[in-house]
């Protein structure tokens, strides 16, 4: 995937998660997203050559941060993650909140607060690129479990990122889409969109393909998440989805 000259790279890790590998071609910059582990990722961008020297963590769960300190080691890169999970993290170099910038190259990204599924949940949003690393916060057609925080709250973080441009790129953490398609299409059974999509992931799927990145237009047409006309809807969702 290449956007504006920033190519980002999928590293499948564990049993679902995704790594994000972003790398700014003018700078020659390599940020790492969430590495759960260590190996895989510096493999991934020693393979093209690529040296990291960031990582942005979205919250302190150990398959986003747990290749943190030996990627550190392996080439001293700097740690970049939320304020209010510092503690929890322990690794970190820099800590953001709300509307700080964090930059690779001449690319900036701006945090956004999304708690509910950790209290210090953030994600980075790289407007002029049109791309959002969302964690464990929005997934397709999903959106992450209440952990830490409450259905308000995510309810709010699903209007905040429904509102960004329907082209914007959403990099999500987990390959978690077949499940969240199913469960969807039994609530909106009437949902073409989701039909639709849901078909084409299965196919996907049944290819050994990876389904992420999605974009916030195919979210708002089939994320049944963002799409709860209010928080009694989500939070009544989000239960029949964890028993599920
Ligand atoms: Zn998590
Ligand atoms: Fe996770």
């Amino acid at each position: 995937m290449v956007n504006a000259m920033l190519e980002v790279v999928r590293v499948p890790v564990l049993s679902d998660n995704y790594v994000w590998l972003m790398h700014d071609v003018a700078s020659g910059e390599t940020v790492v997203i969430d590495p759960a582990v260590a190996e895989p990722v510096l493999a991934a961008a020693a393979a093209r050559g690529w040296t990291i020297g960031q990582i942005w963590n979205t919250h302190w769960h150990g398959d986003h941060v747990g290749g943190n300190a030996a990627i550190k080691a392996a080439t001293g890169c700097s740690i970049t993650g939320p304020a209010a999970e510092a503690d929890r993290i322990g690794t970190l170099d820099r800590t953001v909140s709300e509307g700080d910038v964090v930059r690779i190259g001449g690319h900036v990204a701006t945090v956004m607060e999304v708690p509910a599924h950790t209290a210090g949940h953030i994600a980075y949003h790289l407007a002029e690129d049109a791309i959002v690393f969302v964690g464990d916060t929005l997934f397709a057609m999903g959106c992450g479990r209440l952990f830490e925080g409450t259905a308000a709250q995510m309810f709010n973080n699903m209007a905040r990122l429904g509102g960004l441009p329907d082209d914007t790129s959403v990099y999500c953490a987990h390959e978690y889409t077949l499940s969240n398609g199913r469960f969807a299409l039994g609530v909106e059974p009437d949902n073409e969109a989701l039909a639709a999509r849901v078909a084409a992931v299965e196919a996907a799927r049944a290819r050994g393909e990876a389904t992420v990145p999605t974009t916030i237009g195919l979210e708002r047409a089939t994320n049944i998440f963002m799409r709860a006309r209010d928080v009694e809807e989500l939070a009544q969702r989000r239960a029949a989805k964890d028993a599920a």
